[in-house]
C-alpha cells in the first residue's frame, strides 16, 4: 500500500466567488450593512489595550469556553449558559456537531437540494448518508424524516438555497417521532422572517439547534457560530471540541461577538431593512417573468420564465454584478441572489431588465 492509499482524501466545499474590486456582491448571503458601530468602537478600544486594564490580552489564551461571549448570548436569548455552545463560525459548529452526534452506521438524513456542506463533512466524517427528494416546489417531504431508523437528521430552516421556511411544529413532530436520532435544526437564515425552534431545547433531548454571527449580524469575517441544546448535549459537543482544539475562539472574535450581540437594536433595524429590500425586490423581480418560493431568508432563489439561468448569472458577471448559480441536478436553472443594500438591488433590476427583455 503507497502512501497515496493511506491519505484521506474528501472533495471539499466550494463556496460563492469573493472578487476583489469594485463589484455588486449578491452571491454569498453576507449582510448588506456593516456591523454594529459598536463593533468598531470595541476594535478601536483593543488596539488601544484599553479592555483589560490587567494586561494586553492577545498574548494570553483567551477563555476555553468563550464565557464573555456565552454569558452575552444567555441573556440576549434568555436561553441558560450551559446550553449554549460557540464555535468558529456555525461550520465549525455544525462539523463539531456532525462529528459527535453522528456516530453510528445508520445513515443521517437531509435533503437533495440543501447546504452543500453537509454530503462534505459526511464524507470527510465517513458517515453514511441519504438524501431525500424535495418535491418539485423545494419543499420538505416531513414523512422522509419519520419513523426511520436513522443516525440523525440535519435540515435548515429556511433551507438554503431554497429559502423555503417550515413552521417549528414541522420539525417538532419530526424531533418527538424520533427519539432515538438527534435531530439538528440549521438556522442560518431564521432571523429574517422565520420562527426559531429554539424553545424545543427545553422540551427534547434529541434537539440541537444552530444559528450564526455570519448572516443577520454582519460578522461573516469573525467567525461565530452558536448552538443550543440540552446541557447533556452541549456537554458532550465540547468534549469532542476541546480534544480537538480547546481555543478556537480567538480574543477578539469573543469580544466583539459580545458587544454585536448585546446592540440588539441595531441588530433590529437592519435587519427590518434587509427584510423590506427582500420584499421589494419580490415585486421587481415577477414583473420580470421570474418565478420564486416565498423565501424567508436573505436571498432569493429564482427562475426566469425564458430566460436559462446560465446566461443570466454570465451576463450579470459581465456586469460586475455576482449571484449564485450551480451547474446540478434539479437546481441549474435557479439562481440565488442575495439580498443588498437597497441601491445595490436597483442596479441589479436595472441589469435585468436589459438581460430579459
Ligand atoms: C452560511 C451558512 C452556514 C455557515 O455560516 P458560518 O459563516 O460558518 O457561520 C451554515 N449553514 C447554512 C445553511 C448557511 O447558509
Amino acid at each position: 500500500m503507497s502512501w497515496e492509499d493511506k491519505i484521506r482524501k474528501v472533495e471539499p466545499y466550494v463556496a460563492g466567488e469573493q472578487p476583489v474590486g469594485k463589484v455588486i456582491k449578491l452571491n454569498t448571503n453576507e449582510f448588506p450593512y456593516p456591523p454594529s458601530p459598536m463593533v468598531a468602537t470595541r476594535l478601536y478600544d483593543m488596539a488601544q489595550d484599553e479592555i483589560d486594564s490587567s494586561d494586553n490580552m492577545l498574548r494570553k489564551y483567551p477563555n476555553m469556553d468563550a464565557d464573555k461571549l456565552v454569558r452575552a448570548i444567555s441573556q440576549v436569548y434568555g436561553v441558560d449558559y450551559d446550553k449554549i455552545f460557540v464555535g468558529v463560525g456555525s461550520d465549525d459548529v455544525l462539523a463539531m456537531a456532525f462529528l459527535t452526534y453522528f456516530n453510528s452506521d445508520k445513515p443521517i438524513l437531509f435533503p437533495d437540494i440543501t447546504y452543500s456542506f453537509y454530503d462534505v463533512w459526511a464524507e470527510v466524517f465517513r458517515i453514511p448518508y441519504e438524501q431525500k427528494k424535495l418535491n418539485d416546489d423545494f419543499f420538505i417531504n416531513k414523512e422522509d424524516y419519520i419513523g426511520r431508523d436513522c443516525g440523525g437528521i440535519v435540515i435548515p430552516n429556511p433551507n438554503a438555497p431554497t429559502g423555503v421556511l417550515e413552521e417549528v411544529s414541522f420539525f417538532e413532530d419530526i424531533i418527538k417521532r424520533n427519539p432515538d436520532c438527534i435531530v439538528i435544526i440549521d438556522e442560518a437564515y431564521i432571523d429574517f422572517g422565520g420562527e426559531s425552534a429554539l424553545p424545543l431545547i427545553d422540551k427534547y433531548d434529541n434537539v440541537v439547534i444552530v444559528q450564526t454571527f455570519s448572516k443577520s449580524r454582519a460578522l461573516a469575517g469573525l467567525r461565530i457560530g452558536m448552538a443550543f441544546a440540552n446541557p447533556g448535549l452541549i456537554r458532550y459537543l465540547k468534549d469532542v471540541k476541546f480534544s480537538i482544539n480547546s481555543y478556537t475562539m480567538n480574543y477578539p472574535a469573543i469580544e466583539i461577538g459580545t458587544v454585536s450581540v448585546l446592540d440588539t437594536e441595531y441588530f433590529d433595524k437592519t435587519v427590518k431593512m434587509l427584510i423590506k429590500t427582500r420584499e421589494e425586490t419580490k415585486i421587481e423581480l415577477k414583473k420580470l417573468g421570474f418565478k420564486f418560493g416565498d423565501s424567508k431568508a436573505n436571498f432569493i432563489f429564482a427562475t426566469h420564465e425564458s430566460v436559462p439561468a446560465g446566461e443570466i448569472f454570465r451576463k450579470l458577471k459581465e456586469k460586475n454584478i455576482y449571484v449564485r448559480h450551480w451547474d446540478k441536478p434539479r437546481i441549474s436553472n435557479h439562481l440565488r441572489i442575495s439580498i443588498g443594500t437597497d441601491e445595490e438591488m436597483h442596479t441589479l433590476i436595472e441589469a435585468l431588465k436589459e438581460i430579459v427583455n
